[in-house]
């Protein structure tokens, strides 16, 4: 009989790491699963300036590191491994990963989300070649180079303004005319001397297939059908996520975009009852705030939860 943990999280964003420290402070030597993206989407920002008590700002992969190592210090053990499947209907759970089979008593899910794409044939051949959605991990590749963005939020923006650390030209490519993001966001890219914004215009396809690298891009303006080639050598998409819950599907309550639905703020359910033991937090089931500090109050929430549960539980 394989050994019954008391609480395996799943996902190291900082929804999981969160939910770490705590359950490992209470004693519950949680394993940590880490996905295809350990660390989440933090670990692929740049500065985060609004992650209260750090008054100068942190980088994201420094401030995910440190959870890390504070979620160790009590305690927390971490795997890599995918899950394929899970049954969350009787105890203890059973999760199916690519390390075998593992019991738990109460389940964590912060999987998070990931990038999305345009899903245009010719920007998934490119990708690694020019096409990326992850601009602190490939934009030095672009120094010296024009380039666009895709995105009208805070992900275009941010994205955007990094890129002019390397890229001589910055176009910021937006599908309507105005913008998701935040005022403060948007502002700094207009004020940016090598970003131009263009607003209704979407792409229609990346050229540079068969070169296998990227060389334009053909745009066609949404408001006069005119279609137009622009020269660069990169795309960067910063056009939003998708949430990782697809594998619970049939097992809790998903909402109509796939976010896992959540009653009480952490209580995972099914069919509109709480399942015991299950908790989702982060970003997987939260489609409004999306922040770093939410995602971590609610991984604290699931984690007291989860404690609470075992111990009425005599665990
Ligand atoms: P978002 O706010 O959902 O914006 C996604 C953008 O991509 C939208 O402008 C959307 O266009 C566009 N888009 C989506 N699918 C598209 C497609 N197929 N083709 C073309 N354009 C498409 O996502 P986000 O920018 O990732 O931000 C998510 C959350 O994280 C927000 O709450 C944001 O404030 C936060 N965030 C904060 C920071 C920061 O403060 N430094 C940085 C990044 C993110 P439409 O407008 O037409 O829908």
């Amino acid at each position: 009989m394989a050994e019954i943990r008391d609480t395996v999280i799943l996902g190291s964003g900082c929804a999981g790491l969160t939910a770490a420290i705590y359950t490992g402070r209470a004693g519950l030597k949680p394993l940590v699963l880490e996905g295809h993206e350990p660390g989440g989407q933090l670990s692929i920002t740049t500065l985060v300036e609004n992650f209260p008590g750090w008054p100068e700002g942190i980088q994201g992969p420094e401030l995910i590191e440190n959870m890390k190592k504070q979620a160790q210090r009590f305690g927390a053990e971490f795997q890599l491994a995918h899950l394929s499947s899970v049954e969350v209907g009787k105890h203890p759970i059973r999760l199916d990963t690519s390390i075998g089979e593992v019991l738990t008593r109460t389940l964590i899910v912060a999987s998070g989300a990931s990038a999305r794409w345009l899903g245009l044939p010719s920007e998934q051949a490119l990708i690694g070649h020019g096409v990326s959605s992850c601009a602190t991990c490939d934009g030095f590749f672009f120094r010296g180079k024009e380039i666009a963005v895709v995105g009208g939020g805070d992900s275009a923006m941010e994205e955007a303004l990094f890129l002019t650390r390397f890229a001589t030209k910055v176009t910021l490519l937006h599908r309507r005319a105005n913008f998701r993001a935040s005022k403060i966001m948007l502002e700094r890219a207009i004020a940016h001397p090598n970003i131009e914004l263009r607003t209704n215009t979407v792409v229609e396809e990346v050229l540079g297939v068969e070169e296998k690298e990227v060389r334009g891009l053909r745009l066609r303006d949404v408001k006069t059908e005119m279609t137009e080639e622009l020269p660069v050598s990169g795309l960067f998409l910063g056009i939003g996520h998708e949430p990782n819950a697809t594998m619970f599907a049939g097992q809790i309550d998903l909402d109509e975009e796939g976010y896992i639905r959540t009653s009480n703020n952490v209580f995972a359910t099914r069919q509109g009852s709480v399942v015991p033991g299950v908790y989702a937090c982060g970003d997987v089931q939260d489609r409004r705030y999306r922040q770093a500090i939410t995602a971590a109050g609610s991984g604290c929430m699931a984690a007291l939860e989860a404690e609470k549960f075992l111990e009425e539980h005599n665990h």
